[in-house]
């Protein structure tokens, strides 16, 4: 049972935050650092504590937990603290106009100021966590709204964030609606939102009111184009291994699979062997690691999705009371199935026959630019194709999930699955202003006399 925050207190732990940052004492770089190792040590102190909590809420694996969330808060708290200076370092830059030269052109790299994150259930740390990696490095105050619907690692982040961190300048606030609509009326500097698209439009709605900038990080379909060129058994694994992280609740997981139509048998041939390895018992045998599906709610809306579709079930199917879901794969799913229409998310995977690359890429232009675009390929021009005529939040040859390992590229979306980005150097960006600054010499003014009134009709050369 999750302990809402009384909203009564919101505004009170608002204006604490908004007090510490503006007294500055966020600035200092070995405050920041400071914080960032707390975080660290947050996560490495508390590991069980942190991978009971995921499990009660989903049920996840320890090694899953670790590996898709612990580990790179970890990481790229450390990261942050070996990159602090350079990533504030002032900039110099080169100014063109040679005669502008002496204006001690400068950017400084400043926080923004006091950030509100919202994070969805189905990576309750890292998707709350990462992003805050980003505010401590550059300075700001920030406070966390995780989710209602995972109230068992929610309560976790209230009881360790004050501990670990500065309990002025960040906060974890619980609750649903009520608490979310109370925060969103709030001035914030910028806001990080991550989770579904109509609750995005009522973040940025809210926010443009205070003319806040926003992170929206949603979802959407995110397909996997397998070419003829590519080999179709480690093709299989791949995108099986990326379709049962958390049972498919995962915002970059592969939502439907494209194939050629003569080499669709080969593929599936690949996800039986996949899937007997990867479950030698059966996916939902008490040696599995399958988590469960987050709430009934979910569960309903895909074993009726699984009812009702136009496919043909060859792998999986299974389902447990209102619990798990086997990784399920439907072959021959046309485009207007109920399986097409919304983000799966879930352990269901449609696949969709296509004559050829180019009808691969019809079907993905026609729909809402994707979070992810997934190709299997070993040729160039495919590639080249997909680099040049698609358009996703992100694009990944020849494996899934594993890009966000990559700390180095950003992680956001574009069109309907978002805009902004997090990730390293990224969510660093997200809470900063670059601020840009001159200081005219008051020595240089007998050089501007030429643009101080009165004017004339003289003409000037440019
Ligand atoms: P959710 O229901 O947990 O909601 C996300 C947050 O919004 C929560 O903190 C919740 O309290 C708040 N919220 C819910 N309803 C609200 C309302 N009416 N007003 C104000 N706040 C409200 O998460 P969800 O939407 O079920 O998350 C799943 C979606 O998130 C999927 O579409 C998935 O693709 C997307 N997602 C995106 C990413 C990404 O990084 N792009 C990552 C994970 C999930």
């Amino acid at each position: 049972m999750l302990q809402h925050t009384p909203t009564s207190d919101i505004e009170p732990t608002y204006k604490r935050l908004c007090d510490t940052f503006h007294s500055g004492a966020t600035l200092p770089l070995a405050y920041r650092r400071r914080q960032l190792l707390q975080l660290a040590r947050m996560i490495q102190d508390n590991q069980t504590a942190l991978e009971e909590a995921i499990f009660a809420d989903l049920g996840k694996a320890k090694q899953e937990a670790v590996m898709s969330e612990l580990a790179p808060i970890v990481s790229s708290a450390l990261q942050a603290v070996d990159k602090l200076e350079e990533w504030n370092k002032v900039e110099k830059p080169e100014v063109h106009e040679s005669w502008r030269s002496g204006w001690d052109t400068t950017i400084y790299i400043v926080p923004k100021g006091v950030c509100l994150i919202i994070s969805p259930w189905n990576y309750p740390y890292i998707l709350s966590l990462c992003p805050l990696v980003g505010a401590l490095a550059a300075g700001c105050a920030a406070v966390l709204k995780p989710s209602e619907l995972s109230p068992a690692t929610s309560t976790i982040l209230a009881r360790l964030v004050p501990k670990y961190l500065d309990p002025n300048a960040y906060a974890v606030v619980n609750g649903a609606v009520p608490e979310t609509s109370a925060l969103i009326n709030l001035k914030w500097n910028h806001i990080v939102y991550t989770g579904g698209i109509r609750v995005g439009r009522l973040i940025a709605a809210a926010a443009a009111k205070n003319v806040t900038p926003v992170t929206l990080e949603l979802g959407g379909k995110s397909p996997a184009f397998v070419d003829e060129s590519t080999d179709m058994e480690v093709a299989a694994r791949r995108i099986l291994f990326g379709k049962q992280q958390n049972s498919g609740q995962l915002c970059v997981t592969p939502d439907y699979v494209l194939v050629p139509r003569h080499k669709k048998a080969e593929l599936i041939a690949g996800f039986e062997k996949a899937n007997k390895a990867f479950w030698p018992d059966g996916a939902l045998a008490p040696t599995s690691h399958i988590g469960k599906i987050v709430n009934p709610g979910h569960h309903t809306r895909l074993t009726s999705m699984l009812k009702n579709t136009k496919g043909k079930i060859v792998i999986g199917g299974q389902i447990e009371g209102d619990k798990r879901i086997a990784p399920t794969i439907v072959d021959d799913v046309p485009l207007d199935d109920v399986l097409m229409e919304d983000e799966l998310f879930g352990p269901i995977l449609p696949i969709v026959p296509v004559d050829d690359v180019e009808d691969a890429l019809r079907v993905i232009r026609e729909r809402p630019y994707p979070l992810v675009l997934y190709c299997f390929t070993e040729s160039e021009d495919v590639r080249h194709k997909f680099v040049t005529r698609t358009n996703s939040g992100t694009l990944v040859f020849n494996d899934t999930f594993s890009q966000l390992a990559v700390h180095e590229i950003p992680f956001g979306g574009h069109g309907d699955s978002g805009y902004g980005s997090w990730n390293g150097k990224h969510s660093f960006d997200t809470f900063v202003h670059r601020r840009g600054s001159t200081n005219v010499p008051i020595a240089a003014d007998p050089h501007l006399a030429f643009r101080y009134p009165p004017y004339n009709n003289a003409s000037y050369e440019m």
